[in-house]
């Protein structure tokens, strides 16, 4: 193990704070198109608040311990093997989280997911506010997965880590509440491979559906994705966001 190991670790269990607090700034400062225009509950971001100190640093805990342990086993960083391991997690993860997902909005496993979903409005805090379970699962299952591969082929660290601060910003973006995205986005080449934070609020706001993480691949491919996320993406675009949870679009 090197030192580098320790520094992407240390990063890696702060950086999403600056992330989180970046993107709450600037949505309750700038106008921005919001998707729902609802006000967020008074005990929300104190709840989420508090969930963020134990569930954030779990991804920074399981990234160092498996490699340190030499379980997730890295090699010479070079370009190439950087490339192919960040796609490779980030393939993983689209698969793992799709399914684990899916898996915990099941009666029997759904106390492991319940905490976030607390949260029916998402706000940039929503990205860190799980059970200390949920993440430990999550990095579990991807980092499992990396270890079985390295085994055939040693992995990069770099890479990893790559994919790690990816998920952090995306996923505190996804939380925001807000469209950055142009209208008719999801008609668009970009909209058909990365979701916009539309797609997560309707999660949020109606609890079944929309389960991809960045993408909407699985969700197309199993019937599980939203058909109103387009015209919701665009009313928000258009500064006409939906007005309660409940609301629909066609
Ligand atoms: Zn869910
Ligand atoms: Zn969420």
């Amino acid at each position: 193990m090197t030192n580098e190991i320790i520094y992407y670790s240390l990063v890696l269990a702060v950086i999403n704070f600056p992330f989180v607090i970046g993107v709450d700034w600037y949505v309750r400062t700038q106008s921005v198109k919001r998707v729902y225009q609802i006000e967020e509950p008074v005990e929300q971001r104190q709840r989420e608040m508090k969930n963020s100190w134990t569930t954030t640093p779990v991804h920074a805990v399981l990234f160092f311990g498996f490699i340190a342990s030499g379980l997730l086993k890295t090699g010479q960083e070079s370009a190439l093997l950087i490339l192919a391991t960040f796609l490779l997690t980030f393939l993983w993860t689209e698969i793992w989280h799709y399914f684990s997902h899916i898996a915990m909005h099941h009666k029997s496993l759904h106390f492991i997911h319940h905490e976030h979903h607390l949260s029916k409005l998402t706000a940039p805090w929503t990205s860190v506010s799980f059970s200390f379970l949920e993440k430990f699962i999550f990095s579990l299952g991807i980092l499992s997965m990396l270890a079985i591969v390295s085994l055939l082929h040693e992995l990069s660290a770099f890479g990893i880590f790559a994919y790690y601060l990816l998920y952090f910003f995306t996923n505190t973006l996804g939380h925001a509440n807000f469209e950055f995205r142009k209208a008719g986005y999801y008609d668009s080449v970009m909209g058909k491979i990365f979701n916009s934070p539309t797609y997560h609020a309707l999660h949020h706001a109606r609890y079944i559906k929309n389960y991809g993480l960045l993408t909407p691949w699985l969700d197309k491919l199993f019937g599980t994705e939203w058909k109103d996320v387009a015209l919701v993406q665009t009313r928000a675009t258009q500064a006409k966001p939906l007005l309660n949870l409940k609301e629909k679009e066609g």
